[in-house]
């Protein structure tokens, strides 16, 4: 078999056809498997139907029937979704959906057997598919149930939706699970099928906060596109501490794809590939299935779209030229299907015609959202830490700068009565190692990387001590604000919870601060939680309510356009004596962006 990443194809692909007058049409895989071949990719595991005991871990046994049904005698009438229009009946529909299944759950299979780092099934990425219902082309969640195949094995799943359409599927079928993160990029349902993925759809009860949306304008372009998966997919994942990386590469945000405007490139979504990549073998152990999705532009868009996520697998350059042979083979079926000549290469290039977003309002717009979900879902650690250049996450990871806890292994509890810290000093970091799960991110030793970092740069802190072991830790970082100190982190180990150690951290952090004449405001929102064993969502707020009161802070709504997000988002200032009247007014300017 050839290097890079197993190539989930076989003669069963073709048979998912919803007829020739489709967009989503088989037609892609001849150009298609021809151009993987043609960059070193051969085909090493071909789907076989997935048996119902699989679909049925999330589709409804009475849906599987009715798919059976249709697949038996296609001119039922139309039930469960299935019917004229976009999802109609065709003979030997439930093998051919099933196999699509089986070959993402195999897929995933050879990954958790360490068979393939990375695997790459460009023929799956049916994201639409409900629990008892056909939508969108989609009949079975592929891409689900491979994400439910890794729950199964109590593996922590970071999916990342790059379809042009919101991946509602999984996200509905994994809405009330704390252990998959999904994060959708995609055009805004107010203008484009399915109507959905506003970034307020963020998870239900102990889950919330691990659903993220960010809906973009029609005619976004390639660069502020790739801005925000390059702003938000490093942290988020980070924070969350994935086993394994599911992804979907639809091919439908292309210029050239007649469905939709999100006006992308080529390049952007090679390069979008590549930035999944990296971010699997930092925080997922290298796991990584990638899948195809829309892409309706079957000749001059979805062949390189595949070529370019295969690649990034590989770990391998680009070529300059696509290759002349395949060129001719298929420039009449692009003259035919597509409506234009083929390009030369597999990247559009810089300039390329219609992507350009300069001058249009759907920049500056993406630009708003990023912030807005940074703002609600990327915990403020490692908001600030990323901004004040704490943390780099493509850096290579620096010696543990005060040591850390090995991942699996938690501090005695019980055994002394931790001492607090206030201020805590950079120098008063030596020789002492931070517990997991105290602050954000997951990986401790990264935590303890930023925690120094942050103290070096003048932030203030309070922590909580036993023994060796940091177990609880309160920081506060400047803002823009005049004389305004962000509380950015407040955490303490499982095993110390419970025990007034939060407050009291808390407690001297503010009292830290006043005495300096300086204020501290805290914004608690969704992506405040411990990842790993998360509390229910009205609760999380409870608590926060409850430590700022006790350390006297005044706590109000988050600002408006926080709230309308989340609205359990809450907004804690302690002021010093003598802080200007329009302080609270400041604050809430700057938090909602102004
Ligand atoms: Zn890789």
């Amino acid at each position: 078999m050839a290097d890079g990443p197993l190539l989930v194809y076989g003669p069963r692909s073709l048979e998912y056809d919803f007829g020739p007058r489709h967009p989503l049409s088989p037609r892609r895989f001849g150009p298609g498997i021809e151009l993987l071949r043609a960059v070193g990719a051969e085909p090493g595991l071909a789907p076989e139907p997935a048996p119902d005991a699989e679909l049925e871990w999330l589709h409804a046994a009475g849906y599987i029937d009715a798919v059976r049904r249709f697949s038996a005698a296609p001119w039922s009438e139309p039930e469960a979704g299935i019917g004229p229009g976009d999802d109609p009946p065709f003979a030997g529909m439930h093998e051919a959906a099933a196999s699509v299944a089986g070959g993402s759950i195999r897929a995933i299979e050879a990954i958790l057997r360490g068979d393939a780092e990375h695997a790459y099934h460009p023929g799956g990425g049916l994201h639409h598919a409900m629990r008892a219902r056909a939508s969108g082309f989609c009949i079975y969640n592929d891409v689900a149930l491979a994400i439910a195949r890794a729950r199964r094995d109590g593996l922590r799943v970071l999916y990342v939706d790059l379809d042009v359409h919101h991946g509602d599927g999984v996200q509905a079928l994994h809405y009330s699970d704390p252990g998959v993160l999904t994060i959708s990029f995609h055009e805004t349902g107010r203008s484009l099928f399915p109507g959905t993925g506003f970034p307020a759809e963020m998870g239900e009860g102990i889950a919330a906060g691990t659903s993220v949306n960010v809906p973009f304008e029609p005619m976004t372009g390639p660069e502020p596109w790739l801005v925000a998966i390059e702003a938000l997919v490093p942290p988020l994942a980070a924070a969350f501490g994935p086993d394994l990386v599911v992804s979907q590469h639809g091919a439908d945000g292309h210029v050239w794809d007649p469905l939709a405007s999100l006006s992308l490139s080529t390049t952007a979504m090679g390069r979008a590939a590549r930035l999944v990549d990296r971010v699997a073998h930092r925080f997922a152990g290298g796991r990584w299935l990638a899948t195809g999705g829309g892409g309706y532009s079957p000749s001059r868009v979805v062949p390189r779209a595949w070529a370019l996520t295969w690649l990034a697998g590989a770990h391998r350059d680009v070529p300059d030229r696509l290759p002349g042979k395949w060129l001719r083979r298929w420039e009449d079926d692009a003259a035919r299907w597509d409506g234009g000549p083929m390009p030369d290469g597999f990247e559009d290039g810089p300039g390329f015609p219609g992507t350009s977003s300069i001058g249009l309002p759907a920049g500056e717009q993406a630009r708003r959202t990023v912030e807005l979900v940074r703002t609600v879902l990327v915990p403020a650690l490692l908001g600030v830490a990323g901004s004040r250049g704490w943390w780099r996450f493509d850096a290579a990871a620096s010696p543990a700068a005060i040591g850390a806890a090995p991942a699996a292994e938690a501090p005695p509890a019980g055994r002394q009565t931790p001492t607090l810290v206030a201020p805590l000093a950079p120098a008063a970091l030596d020789g002492l190692i931070l517990a997991p799960r105290v602050i954000p991110p997951a990986d401790p030793v990264v935590a303890a990387e930023i925690l120094r970092a942050a103290l070096t740069d003048g932030a203030a802190a309070a922590a909580a001590v036993s023994g060796e072991w940091i177990v609880g830790v309160a920081l506060a970082a400047p803002t823009p604000v005049q004389g305004v100190d962000r509380l950015v982190a407040l955490g303490v180990a499982p095993e110390w919870r419970g025990r007034g150690l939060a407050t009291a951290m808390l407690r001297a952090l503010v009292d830290e601060e006043t005495s300096r004449g300086r204020a501290l405001a805290a914004l608690h929102t969704a992506a405040e939680r411990d990842p790993m064993d998360p509390l229910p969502r009205a609760v999380r707020r409870g608590v926060a309510e409850a430590l700022a009161r006790s350390a006297g802070m005044a706590i109000a709504p988050a600002p408006a356009r926080i709230s309308a997000v989340d609205p359990d988002s809450r907004l804690a200032v302690a002021r010093s004596v003598g802080a200007p009247n329009d302080l609270q007014a400041r604050i809430e300017a700057w938090l909602a962006g102004r």
